[in-house]
C-alpha cells in the first residue's frame, strides 16, 4: 500500500539547497514518486496520507564512524577485554536501535569485536530485529606499537579486541582474505603508531609504504574499501600515496599530505565529535583529566587550517562522530559533527547535509539507494521540526526530530531505558591517586 507522505521542505541530499511544496510517494519500501505536490500521483482509496506540511523532510542521516562494539567504554580494556563478544554482540544491537532512534537509518562501523558487527548487520538485514542498514569492517588491522597494539608487549593484541595484529605482510593479506570471506564490507587499518623520539614528537605510521601498499591493493582486489584512523602527518601521507578510501581525522595533515589526497581521490572525515566532546566534557575527577582535555583543545586548533584548506581545494568529507566511548555515547551526539563543520570548518549548513546524506552513502553497501530522496531509493527519511539549513544544531535536539523511516516503515522514537552496565564492563582501576602518607598530609 502505497503513502503519500505531504513536505512541508524537502532536503533531497544530492542539492545542497531544499525546496517546499513537495510530495514523496512511498510503495513498499522504496520511493515511487518524489516532485512537486502538484504534479504527484492521484492519492487511491485506501492509501496513507502523512501530514508533514509544516515539517523539513530529508534522507535519514547518516554515520559512518560508529563503534557498535565498543559499549560507551570508558577505558580501552572495556573495549577489548572486559565483557564476552557474545555479550557484546547483543549489547551492539541495542546501540544501532538506539541511534536510528537519533535519526540515523544508515550507520557504518569502522573496528569491531571479531564479526560482532557482521552479525548484527545480517540478523537485522534477515528481518529479526529492527536497526539501521550497517555497513562494517572487521578488527582493525595493526602492527606494532600501533593503535590497538596498547597493551604491554607481554599481553599483546587478545583474541578479544577490536584490533588484530600482524607482524608482516603475508599476515596481513592472510588477514583481509579471511575477513573478506568473514563478509566484512570494508577494510579497516589502524596506521598511527608511536610519537616520534625527537623535538617534533611527531606521530610515526605504524605500517611502512611497501605493507600499506600491498594492504590495499588486496583488498581492491577484493572489492573492499580500505579506511586508516590516520591522525599524524606520515599516516595521512602514506594512506594517501597507497590510495586509501577513507582517511580518518588526518588532523596533523601537512601540504604534502593534502596534495596526496587530492592526486589519490581519498575522502576526509575527521571526527571532530570525539575531539570536541573529551575537550568540554572531561571532569576533574576522570583519569585523563591530566592530559586528554589540553590536549584534544590544540588537536581541533592545531588541525583547522589544514582542515578548511582540504575543503576549499575539494577533497570529500565524509560525516562520522567515533561514537561508542563514554565521552560519545550512542544516539546522543551524530549530529554534533555537523555543527562543528560548519563552525569550525566553513561549511555551509547545506554542505553539511549533503555529506552526511549522499557523501557517506558512497562508502555504504546500498550505496545509492540510501542518502537520498529520488524515485527507486529505499525510503529512508528523517522529518525534522524545524529548518537545519537555518540552524544545524536543531538536529542535536531529541524533541526536534519528528518522525523517521526506514524502508517506509515508521520508526518507534520512544527512547529505550539506558541500560545499566554489566559488571563485567569495568576495568579493575579503583583509585586515581596513590595515598602514601605524604599524599594523605597534602590532601587533608
Ligand atoms: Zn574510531
Amino acid at each position: 500500500m502505497r503513502k503519500h507522505l505531504i513536505c512541508g521542505t524537502l532536503f533531497d541530499g544530492l542539492d545542497e539547497t531544499a525546496k517546499t511544496d513537495r510530495t514523496v510517494v512511498i510503495d513498499d519500501d522504496r520511493i515511487a514518486y518524489v516532485g512537486p505536490s502538484a504534479e504527484a500521483p492521484d492519492q487511491r482509496p485506501g492509501e496513507a496520507v502523512i501530514d508533514h506540511s509544516g515539517d523539513f523532510v530529508m534522507p535519514g542521516l547518516i554515520d559512518i564512524h560508529v563503534h557498535l562494539s565498543y559499549g560507551d567504554a570508558q577505558a580501552n580494556e572495556d573495549i577489548d577485554i572486559f565483557s564476552p563478544p557474545e555479550y557484546r554482540a547483543l549489547r551492539a544491537l541495542r546501540a544501532a536501535q538506539t541511534v536510528m532512534k537519533a535519526g540515523y537509518t544508515s550507520i557504518a562501523d569502522p573496528a569491531s569485536t571479531g564479526r560482532t558487527t557482521v552479525g548484527v548487520r545480517d540478523a537485522i538485514n534477515a528481518g529479526m530485529f529492527d536497526g539501521p542498514r550497517i555497513t562494517t569492517s572487521g578488527r582493525q588491522i595493526t602492527a606494532r606499537q600501533g593503535l590497538a597494539d596498547w597493551y604491554p608487549t607481554w599481553i599483546g593484541v587478545p583474541e578479544s579486541s577490536v584490533g588484530v595484529l600482524v607482524r608482516n605482510t603475508d599476515e596481513a593479506i592472510e588477514e583481509i582474505r579471511m575477513q573478506v570471506k568473514d563478509r566484512v564490507d570494508f577494510v579497516k587499518i589502524a596506521l598511527d603508531g608511536l610519537h616520534r623520539k625527537d623535538s617534533d614528537g611527531e606521530l610515526m605510521a605504524c605500517f611502512n609504504q611497501r605493507e600499506m601498499d600491498a594492504m590495499v591493493e588486496e583488498s581492491h582486489r577484493l572489492g573492499r574499501k580500505v579506511i586508516t584512523h590516520a591522525r599524524g602527518r606520515e599516516a595521512v601521507l602514506t594512506s594517501a600515496r597507497a590510495g586509501v578510501d577513507v582517511i580518518f581525522h588526518a588532523f596533523e595533515m601537512d601540504e604534502e599530505g593534502l596534495d596526496a589526497m587530492l592526486e589519490s581521490g581519498s575522502v576526509l572525515s575527521p571526527a571532530l565529535t570525539f575531539v570536541a566532546n573529551t575537550a568540554e566534557f572531561t571532569r576533574p575527577t576522570d583519569p585523563c583529566f591530566k592530559w586528554r582535555p589540553g590536549q584534544n583543545r590544540r588537536v581541533i586548533d592545531d588541525a583547522r587550517e589544514m582542515l578548511v584548506k582540504a575543503r576549499e581545494q575539494g577533497v570529500p568529507f565524509m560525516v562520522g562522530t567515533d561514537s561508542g566511548f563514554a565521552i560519545t555515547p550512542y544516539g546522543e551526539w551524530h549530529a554534533k559533527e555537523l555543527e562543528l563543520m560548519v563552525d569550525d570548518l566553513g561549511f555551509t549548513p547545506g554542505e553539511a547535509l549533503k555529506a552526511t546524506t549522499s557523501v557517506n552513502s558512497e562508502l555504504l553497501r546500498e550505496q545509492d539507494d540510501v542518502g537520498r530522496l529520488v524515485e527507486g531509493a529505499y525510503a529512508d527519511i528523517t522529518v525534522v521540526d524545524g529548518n537545519p539549513l537555518d540552524d544545524i544544531a536543531i538536529l542535536q535536539k531529541r524533541e526536534a526530530i519528528r518522525a523517521v523511516y526506514r524502508g517506509g516503515e515508521p520508526v518507534d522514537l520512544a527512547p529505550e531505558p539506558r541500560a545499566s552496565g554489566y559488571q563485567w564492563e569495568y576495568s579493575y582501576r579503583q583509585w586515581n591517586d596513590i595515598y602514601t602518607r605524604e599524599r594523605v598530609a597534602e590532601l587533608h
